[in-house]
């Protein structure tokens, strides 16, 4: 049998073990500690523009966090793009909030800025102004954040950015992870970086990012003994966990340079292939990280050819390849929220595939994707 090729693993950059050596000799193996705050400060330094942040547990811990930081409350309504991972919406969940789900559009795949406003419009109308709105860059390609930006600033609504697939891409020059009152990255084993699993709160609030560290561990007031005042969280990030953050760091450019030649790679080797389409960012505006290379088989259908035979024909080379993610709408946990849209998600989710697309493979592993594909199409 062939070596499994994965659609993404992860890859150490070689300094990380010598972080967390580190951590062992200075017995920091706790969820706090000078690794903890270096990474921080590493995060912070890469994205620029002043913004703090706060290490914690998961992606998604960071996701719960800024909306308990927006107020977000039982019986609220959050906004929340359909096309996305599940981990995007569950925490609007956790506050006993309902997300409204909006549809995508077709140049970025992610939330279309019309359907965002007729959204807005229409649950403003109904009695209920949102009380957030949850972006998402899907595979690392930035939404319309202009449209996006503008409508969320004309009806007064804060954004929550979740670029857990979208570090190292940008947006006019702007890296995505800084157009959130509060944004959102992740850690976890498949994404361009890794903690193995971890996340990141991102603010230009100081105050919020304090507020979040606070929340997340458990909530101390300063006393000598136990004294809370507020729920807490166990939500911060271990201090082993970060060195490998800090060593992934070291190396973050290069992940980003890899997974978009990755991309560039499977364009020119199926450049023949008229059915296959690809998630290309619409305007030398948005820079995407291409954390995933997604192709869309267009007109293939009527001749025997679908996304699905092609992920079997792939699996059985021992290729892990998968679907675009299905729209939350779609999802039977979330079948009663609202959702307005035009079918565009769900038809990017029956046509889309996501291919291999780690830093890691090899020009032996990329070639065996492109012949699995191309010996498909042939048979
Ligand atoms: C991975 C991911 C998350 C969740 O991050 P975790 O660190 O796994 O909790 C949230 N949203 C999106 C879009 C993701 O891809």
């Amino acid at each position: 049998m062939n070596r499994k090729i994965w659609i993404s693993s992860p890859h150490m950059g070689g300094e990380e073990l010598s972080y967390i050596k580190e951590a062992f000799d200075t017995n920091w193996i706790a969820p706090l500690g000078p690794n903890v705050d270096g990474f921080e400060q590493d995060i912070a330094a890469f994205l620029g523009r002043g913004v703090h942040v706060a290490a914690l547990s998961s992606g998604t811990a960071a996701l719960h966090l800024a909306l308990i930081l927006l107020g977000v409350q039982a019986g609220d309504e959050v906004i929340c793009q359909s096309k996305t991972f599940s981990a995007s919406a569950n925490p609007i969940a956790y506050q006993g909030a309902t997300p409204v789900f909006v549809d995508s559009e077709s140049s970025t795949w992610n939330m279309s800025p019309e359907l965002l406003e007729e959204a807005v419009q229409d649950r403003i109308a109904k009695g209920k102004k949102p009380k957030a709105i949850m972006i998402v860059h899907l595979y690392g390609m930035p939404a319309q954040m202009d449209r996006i930006m503008e409508i969320a600033d004309r009806y007064d609504i804060p954004v929550v950015e979740d670029a857990a697939e979208a570090l190292g891409s940008s947006y006019k020059g702007q890296p995505l992870g800084t157009f959130g009152a509060l944004s959102v990255l992740s850690f976890n084993g498949n994404k361009i970086i890794t903690t193995s699993g971890g996340g990141a709160l991102v603010s230009a609030n100081e105050e919020w990012i304090k507020k979040a560290r606070f929340l997340a561990t458990q909530a101390r007031d300063a006393a000598p003994h136990y004294q809370h005042s507020h729920i807490g969280y166990n939500y911060r990030m271990s201090n082993i966990c970060a060195g490998i953050g800090r060593g992934q760091m070291e190396i973050l450019p290069e992940r980003i340079v890899q997974r978009r030649a990755n991309f560039f790679f499977y364009q020119e080797a199926f450049a023949a292939m008229t059915e296959i389409k690809f998630h290309i960012a619409p305007h030398a505006d948005y820079y995407s990280n291409h954390w995933l290379t997604a192709i869309l088989l267009e007109d293939a259908e009527e001749k025997g050819i679908n996304r699905e035979r092609i992920r079997l024909a792939l699996e059985k080379e021992n290729i892990e390849a998968r679907p675009l993610c299905k729209p939350l709408h779609l999802q039977p946990v979330f079948a009663t929220a609202p959702f307005y849209g035009d079918g565009s998600s769900e038809c990017l989710f029956e046509k889309g595939l996501c291919l291999p697309s780690g830093s890691n493979l090899t020009k032996e592993d990329l070639a065996r994707v492109v012949k699995a594909v191309k010996g498909y199409f042939a048979s």
